[in-house]
């Protein structure tokens, strides 16, 4: 395979200081041979040194990692863009719980190809997904995600955000949905699996237990919600006796690596504990602020070394999967819950975006960032568009500037996703088209009739 020189007038590679690799080239370039990078330097010498390397890429270009979304449910795809004026615990019992034991594996793929399509048109390259929807049928669901991240060419942690509260499917059904994805994932070019648990209060003790020892017996990481909303955390307390992220600590769930979505009700004593065992966290700013949970006080968990990235949450929560929009949203609420300009500047929540999150899911030695040997993740935005035909700073441009539109190409594992702005790797009109009826069937048998036309048979 002949090796590709990605070049723009920027590179913005996200190594961190100490690294042999600049932070910032300007009129760089990426040398990819096969799924990794093997160099990165400015173009002038890059070329000279591998002349016989395709080029790619212009002069005006900004090429920076993939985006890492550390936080979103692929089961919620068919379901965007319905029951708003929602707190969490309402949105859950009028639009999650509804659906569940509706769902087939069609729905799965298809609701994962929607979002995922998505995701890439803006810059994801990687990501963590939970899968909160127990299978109408006797058919495990969850490897339909393995199956549509492999077909789209997207990296993903996958998981099943197991729990047995509320439910009549007893424990061993939902560890059997584990094993099923455990299995998928395993088999796959792509997706590595996590040990999903919806929430500390949706699981009994005796499964919150069984799940640590799945985890930390069978050395997989865990992603769960953590302290989402205030309510959460004195149900928690009432029971336990603790915070939920306390309780999760005291329980031993942090041997684990664990990803925390949200810690958005978090004092100084969850804080600390978070710090302690290394939990990396996942901002969701634009579903917080939808699903009015309120502001994460990222900025006091950056300052005690927890790694916090930014995820797009799900796609009936954020509504959109649109990275770009999630990363300036962070931005601009630790802005408005500071009313400090400089509460977080565009590098900060670039570096956030991509290497924090690689941080934050312990798999910075893999992607998030453009250095010699990781995996060739790369979106290239383009230059000769016209929000970007003046770049008077790199990280103001991708941050407050650029949108999907931007994005022209693509690479997961060094090929290209997305080419010139349109998927590459599937045929978007058939999946649009695949989608619609699962999508009309499934609100219809959940009876949302009151959220939904498509329920109403309109
Ligand atoms: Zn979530």
């Amino acid at each position: 395979m002949t090796a590709t020189l990605i070049r723009g007038g920027w590179v913005l590679t996200s190594a961190p200081e100490g690294s042999a690799t600049p932070a910032v080239i300007e009129n760089g370039a990426v040398l990819v041979d096969g799924e990794r990078i093997v160099a990165v330097g400015g173009f002038a010498e890059l070329s000279a040194a591998h002349p016989d390397a395709a080029v790619l890429g212009t002069a005006f270009d900004i090429v920076t990692p993939g985006f890492v979304n550390t936080h979103g449910h692929f089961s919620e795809g068919l379901i965007t863009g319905i029951a708003e004026g929602y707190t969490l615990w309402e949105w859950i019992w009028e639009l999650i719980n509804p659906v569940a034991g509706h769902f087939s594996p069609a729905m799965a793929y298809s609701g994962t190809m929607l979002a995922g399509m998505q995701m890439l048109r803006s810059g994801i390259t990687l990501a963590n997904d939970m899968f909160c929807t127990d299978p109408g049928t006797d058919a495990p669901l969850t490897p339909e995600v393995v199956r549509a991240l492999d077909d789209l060419n997207l990296r993903g942690i996958v998981s099943f955000g197991a729990g047995d509260v509320g439910s009549d499917r007893g424990i061993q059904a939902e560890f059997d949905e584990h094993e099923a994805l455990r299995e998928a994932a395993a088999a796959s070019r792509l997706s590595t699996f996590r040990v999903g648990i919806g929430a500390v209060g949706g699981q009994s003790d005796a499964m919150f237990a069984r799940s640590i020892e799945y985890a930390t017996g069978g050395d997989h990481g865990v992603h769960i919600h953590l302290q989402e909303i205030r309510e959460e955390v004195t149900a928690t307390m009432q029971r336990t006796g603790r915070t939920a992220i306390a309780h999760s600590a005291h329980e031993g769930l942090f041997a684990a690596p664990t990803l925390a979505a949200h810690c958005v009700w978090v004092d100084r004593h969850d804080r600390a504990i978070l710090a302690e065992h290394r939990v990396g966290v996942a901002h969701n700013p634009v579903s917080n602020m939808i699903l009015a949970s309120g502001a994460a006080p990222v900025w006091e968990m950056r300052e005690l070394g927890i790694d916090v990235g930014i995820g797009v949450d799900g796609p009936a929560s954020n509504d959109s999967q649109d990275m770009l929009q999630a990363i300036k949203s962070a931005a601009m609420l630790a802005r408005v819950t500071h009313q400090q300009a400089t509460a977080m500047s565009a590098r900060e929540a670039f570096e956030m975006a991509t290497i924090g999150g690689a941080r934050a899911l312990r798999a910075e030695e893999t992607v998030g960032s453009l250095e010699p040997g990781k995996a060739a993740d790369i979106v290239v935005f383009d230059g000769d568009s016209p929000a970007l035909a003046n770049v008077h700073d790199p990280f103001q441009a991708v941050v407050w500037v650029a949108g999907p539109s931007e994005v022209r190409d693509v690479w997961v594992a060094g090929r290209r996703s997305v080419i010139d702005g349109r998927i590459a790797t599937v045929d978007v009109a058939d999946e649009v088209a695949r989608a619609r009826p699962l999508a009309r069937e499934l609100v219809t048998r959940a009876g949302l009739g009151h959220l939904s036309v498509l329920a109403r048979g309109q």
